[in-house]
This record gives C-alpha cells, structure tokens and sequence, in this order.
C-alpha cells in the first residue's frame, strides 16, 4: 500500500480512505472484492471509507466511479436495498427533559404505528394505484430536505417486476429487519456556528432513523441481477465473482435496471418519509415540536458532475457529503455549510452529524455511512453473549439504553461489539479529511427492526 496523504493510501486497484490503525485489521477479503471490481471495463475511480468489509459480490464502503460517456452499471454493486438510508429528525426539547418512562411510551406509540421486523406491511397506509404509481415516480418529495436525483433515464414502472409492485404497494411505513432501526438520542454540538446555522443545540432531543426500500427494493435487486448475469452469459462477458455482475449503461437490461433502481430510490425515500410523519405525530401528542434535518441515502447510483463532466457513481453503504456551494445542494440553509451527513455507530455507541468540506472532491465527495461490520452476523451470534450485549447497553452516558419488545438473543449480531468502534472511525474520516464533525449523538432508546 503507498501512502498519498495521511488516512489515504493506494494499490494496484484503489484508493482507501483510512488511518493507518484502521487499514491494518481490513479484511483481506476488501482487498480481493476490490481486485475483482476494479476488472469492470472503464471504471475511472474506485475508492473504500473506514467502515469498509466484505460484501455480497462486491464491499459495503465503495466508490465506484465513471464518465457518463462509457459508463457501466451494477445491480451487485448498488446493492439488494436500493437506496436505504439516513434521516434525522430534531425536535425543540431537552432530552433530559424526557424522562425513561416518557421515553418508553413514545417508543410503545411509534412501534404501534410502525411496524417492525422482516416481511411486515403496514395498513394504515392504504394507497390508491394512481397515488402509489405517482410516487414511484416523484422526485419531489422532501425535496428540500433530501439528497437531489438527477435522473439518468425517465421513469418506466413497466421496469419493475410485478412481485415488486404488489409488496411494495403494502409495505410504506415499515422499518424491515435488524440492522435497521429509530433511534431517540442526546445531541452534543460540536460546531457551533455550523450547530446553529442547522437548528441543533447542546442537550437537544432528536430521533434517528435508518430503513430502506423493503421488499420492493429487494425483489428488483434480485430480479435485476439473476437478468444481467444472463446477459453477461449471452454476450460473453466475464467477471472475476459470479456473484457480481455488471453492464454497460446503454444495454437495455442495463437500462431497465436504472429506472427500477430510481424508483427503488424514491420508494426508500417515502418509507422514510412516512416513518417520520408518524414519528413527529407521536412527538406532537406529548407537546414536543419536531421537524426533518436532513434524508441521505447509501445504496444508490447517481449522475452527478465533476470538472464539467457528467459522472456515474455508485456508493454502496457509502454516504453523499456535498461540499459548501455545490450545485447538487437541496437547500439554502446548507449551501455555505455543505449538506449534513448522518453518520451512525451502533446501539450502545455514539453516532455522528457531520458535514462534507472541500477537500473530499478525492473521495468523489463521499464518506462512509456507518461504523462498519467488524464481526460477520454469523461470527457475532457464536462469540458474543448475552451477557456482554446487555452490559453495552449499560454503558451509555445516560444509564440503560431502552431497547423495544425485541429480547436481546434474538439480535446478538447488532450488539455494540460487532461493529467498529465509532471514534477511530471518526478519527479516520478527519484525517482523510472526507468529512467534518458537526455533532456527536448518544444513543437513549432504539427500536430495532
Ligand atoms: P447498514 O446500512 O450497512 O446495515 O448499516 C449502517 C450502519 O448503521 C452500520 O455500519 C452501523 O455503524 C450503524 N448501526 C447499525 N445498527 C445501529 C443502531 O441500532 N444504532 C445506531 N446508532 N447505529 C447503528
Ligand atoms: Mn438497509
Ligand atoms: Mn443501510
């Protein structure tokens, strides 16, 4: 590995943005999945965040980049939830204002209206086919609070398979499984003109949630990937993985694939959108005013410009972090200070706002979504106990951490130990100078999925 810069080195196949404590425990298999993506024909930039570790087929924590002109797409790449994501939700009270028992009852009336958990559906949404079909399509909602689309091809629901369609039509309003979550936190500023600028105070109650485009998002990713293997087959193109697949844009599956993967992206969006609106209703009924900071997304590609030209990117488990004045920016009151980055850890760590800066035009501006796997599910389930899980839970600054009806064995592989430790991750995205920290969350109570 060359160095670059400080928290940026180099081999053969890519660039990878962390410290040097960070990049001696990653994982050989990054390495190979690197080699093996960086065999896909005109890739132009390829890159790894801090929380990078073995993915299906391709690493969660890439940066895949290319020129529009000769641009290939990856189902692998992008990943089976299309467009999760972050929100963060802030609201006007002190959280040491809410008391455990208050606290209890907000999480029981949020999980009666949101169900959690894997193939749920949730009826108290209950869209028409013309109001469902308008949303898949929409690039408008929450437009000022989210990440902006540019879209590469119009929308075509024709594109997405009808298991998609039928599911999807049930599931809005739905957290989905384990790594997904709603989590109550104590804000500490960090920055505070940014702090300000953004609405955020000392001591200040805000919720975070993290969920993506369920089973619609799902079924596409899976149809998708089984249809560009095929195509790969009949043309004759190979890949170093059977498990990664890819194809020049201008393919037609390929094509396909773009606008299911767009309205994928929306539908993530919706569910977000849909969770909060409950979320902050439950809020209001305790006298807690509540309002969105921001929605990015982390499984997703995007035609985005760089030097006058127009590029495709993909970050799978990898976060957009817009520097000031970019032209992507959503919203005025982030144009001089670069679009909020929602940066989470783990149950029973800290998680992180951050904010993009200039100098992360290397990384594509990008930064990493999370803390990162450091044990796999499987790893995780046979080494960590009981025991140890409910103890980190104990260990934050405000007492207990509430968790919902979940029991603890059921979800080992979300304790605090299988992931990094937040703080060298954190540590890592400064000195690679992606990303600056606007802000630092304690975690209070988490419904799980
Ligand atoms: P992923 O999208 O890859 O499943 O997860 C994103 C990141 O969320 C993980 O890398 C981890 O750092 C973080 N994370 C997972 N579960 C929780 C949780 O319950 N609370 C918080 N604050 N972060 C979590
Ligand atoms: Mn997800
Ligand atoms: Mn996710």
């Amino acid at each position: 590995m060359k160095k670059i810069r400080d928290g940026v080195y180099t081999n053969d196949y890519a660039i990878f943005f962390m410290t040097e404590e960070i990049l001696k425990d990653l994982d050989e298999g990054v390495l190979q999945q690197a080699k093996n993506a960086s065999q896909i024909p005109n890739v132009e930039f390829l890159g790894y965040t801090p929380d990078a570790h073995i993915g299906k087929g391709t690493s969660i924590g890439t940066i895949i980049v290319w020129d529009m002109s000769k641009a290939w797409i990856s189902p692998t790449i992008v990943g089976v939830d299309i467009g999760c994501g972050m929100r963060l939700i802030l609201t006007d009270k002190f959280a040491d204002d809410i008391d455990k028992a208050l606290l209890k009852r907000i999480m029981d009336e949020v999980e009666d209206l949101i169900p959690t958990g894997v193939g749920k559906k949730n009826k108290k949404i209950a869209l028409s086919k013309a109001k469902y079909e308008e949303y898949l399509q929409n690039t408008e909602i929450d437009k000022d609070i989210s990440d902006k689309m540019v879209l590469i091809h119009e929308f075509d629901l024709d594109t997405i398979p009808d298991e998609a369609y039928e599911i999807g039509k049930e599931q809005f309003a739905t957290l989905g499984g384990g790594n997904h979550f709603i989590e109550f936190q104590k804000l500490h500023v960090i920055d505070k003109i940014i702090a300000e600028k953004w609405g955020l105070f000392d001591g200040q109650f805000v919720v975070m949630i993290h969920s993506g485009s369920r089973r619609f998002g799902a079924v596409i990713g899976d149809y998708y990937q089984k249809k560009f293997k095929d195509v790969m087959k009949s043309k004759g193109i190979t890949t170093p993985d059977p498990q990664l697949t890819f194809l020049p844009i201008d393919n037609k599956v390929a094509k396909d694939y773009i606008k299911a993967m767009q309205s994928a992206a929306i539908y993530a969006k919706i569910n977000r959108h849909y969770m909060s609106n409950f979320i902050i209703s439950v809020l209001e009924k305790h006298s807690i005013d509540a309002w969105v900071l921001y929605d990015v997304a982390h499984n997703i590609a995007y035609m985005e410009r760089f030097a006058n030209r127009e590029k495709l990117v993909i970050r799978k488990g990898a976060t957009r972090a817009l520097p000031p004045n970019h032209y992507l920016i959503p919203n005025p009151k982030f144009a001089d200070t670069g679009h909020p980055v929602i940066l989470p850890g783990s149950m029973g760590s800290s998680s992180y706002l951050m904010r993009g800066i200039q100098d992360n035009i290397i990384s594509y501006h990008t930064v990493n979504h999370g803390a990162g796997r450091v044990l796999s599910r499987t790893k995780a389930k046979k080494t960590i106990s009981i025991d140890e899980f409910s103890k980190a839970l104990k260990q934050g600054q405000d007492g207990e951490i509430l968790i919902n009806t979940k029991n603890l064995k059921d979800f080992l592989d979300e304790s605090p130990q299988s992931y990094k430790d937040i703080e060298l991750v954190i540590n890592s995205v400064i000195t690679s100078r992606l990303a600056t920290p606007v802000a630092k969350m304690e975690p209070l109570g988490v419904i799980k999925g």
